[in-house]
């Protein structure tokens, strides 16, 4: 029987005796492990060690602690309550919870194996922590917090030149685990500072043959150089940029190659008795002179149009898994327009099988064909991936 002291910290400011009695009473009780609950999240490490040290001293039945994340402490109150001999802790993965949330596990489990030596899990679990939350994002239907230390995307991005030098000359400079140990992984950024080393790094994390020689190299860079100042971004959209980088070298014919012609028309209508607008999309695709094509309606003209094209194209690639890829997120950006020209749109799409998420994306000055874009890398990276696995 565990007991859960619940409002303990707030109890133990307004009546320190009272709150310790109550304690005394579970243990009489038999409780085997008394938990201290910080439930509204507004105590701070200093007060929980306050605490702690004096109450330990009362009881003798091992205790734990339940911290919330109200003022954003909620795993550094779970170190200090374990520093001082809690032997229970509770939380959640990626710290989801009421209001602000509980102490992150994805946070507190590795900072107790890792940084505090106490043997909580498997070496073999713990690098399948990251797995594990992306797999609760999932269930929850939330995006991935990009930032979340240890596991987000961006835990071990390095974007500046400096950075990515610097970390590959010695990873403790801006790393401070190995990434791999919670699963994680380095990610290089390319950006506009993107210099030769960033795109050789970042061809090496895709496991594109690529070395200083190469020929694809300066044209590689030209290309990204030049879609960036068009309004591409390849943060995110990594998917796309493992195509670019593909598509540079000689040998590298795209899945669609094999259509002589793949068109999509959009007709969205808003009829006075209904309260939705229905949009339609029509994808037509030509092979070698059989033209097929097929319709979707969706409640916007994006979703038609992935719903068109994941209609049609499985039949032209049974087996690799097309019926699986969902459209997980997807973000408009307004680029402010270059004088004389139109305001253009930044499409960045994050689509998944189930098992792994990829980013790609578009830019144009018409919306549809800046996610029409988007969706066809979308879908191309996801047929590489298929075609790679065999
Ligand atoms: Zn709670």
């Amino acid at each position: 029987m565990f007991y859960d002291a619940e409002h303990f910290f707030d109890g133990y400011k307004a009546n320190p005796e009272y709150a310790v009695r109550t304690l005394l009473a579970a243990e009489a009780a038999g409780a085997e492990c008394l938990v201290l609950c910080d439930t509204n999240g507004g105590t701070l490490p200093q007060d929980v060690e306050k605490v702690i040290s004096t109450v330990r001293k009362r009881i003798k039945t091992p205790f734990g602690i339940h911290a919330h994340n109200d003022s954003e402490v909620a795993v550094a109150n779970s170190l200090a309550a374990i520093r001082l001999g809690a032997v229970h802790v509770h939380g959640t993965m990626n710290g989801y919870g009421e209001r602000c949330g509980n102490a992150n596990l994805c946070s507190v489990i590795p900072a107790l194996k890792l940084k505090l030596g106490i043997d909580c899990v498997s070496d073999a679990n713990l690098a399948r922590l990251r797995e594990v939350s992306r797999f609760v994002d999932e269930l929850a239907n939330l995006p991935h917090r990009k930032r979340q230390p240890y596991v987000g995307d961006s835990a071990f991005a390095h974007k500046a030149g400096v950075h990515v030098d610097a970390v590959a000359k010695n990873p403790l400079t801006y790393e401070h685990i190995i990434p791999e140990q919670v699963g994680n992984k380095r990610r290089i950024l390319v950006s506009d500072m993107a210099g030769k080393s960033n795109i050789l790094q970042k061809a090496a994390e895709l496991n594109i043959a690529l070395d200083k020689e190469s020929p694809e190299l300066s044209a590689i860079l030209k290309k990204v150089k030049e879609l960036e100042n068009e309004g591409y971004e390849f943060e995110g959209a990594e998917g796309s940029l493992e195509l670019l980088m593909l598509r540079a070298g000689h040998n590298y014919e795209s899945v669609f190659a094999m259509f002589d012609r793949i068109d999509y028309r959009i007709l969205t209508e808003k009829r006075k008795v209904d309260p939705h607008p229905v949009s339609e999309a029509t994808v037509t695709v030509e092979v070698g002179g059989n033209v097929e094509h097929t319709a979707a309606w969706g409640n916007g003209p994006v979703n038609a149009l992935d719903k068109a094209l994941r209609k049609i194209l499985p039949r032209y690639f049974p087996g690799k898994g097309l019926e699986k890829v969902r459209l997980l997120d997807y973000k408009v950006r307004v680029l402010t327009a270059a004088e004389g020209t139109a305001a253009r749109v930044r499409v960045l799409i994050e689509s998944g099988d189930g098992r792994n998420k990829w980013g790609t994306v578009g830019v144009s000055e018409n919306v549809i064909e800046a996610s029409w874009q988007a969706l066809v890398d979308s879908i191309e990276y996801k047929l590489l991936r298929a075609s790679k696995k065999k």
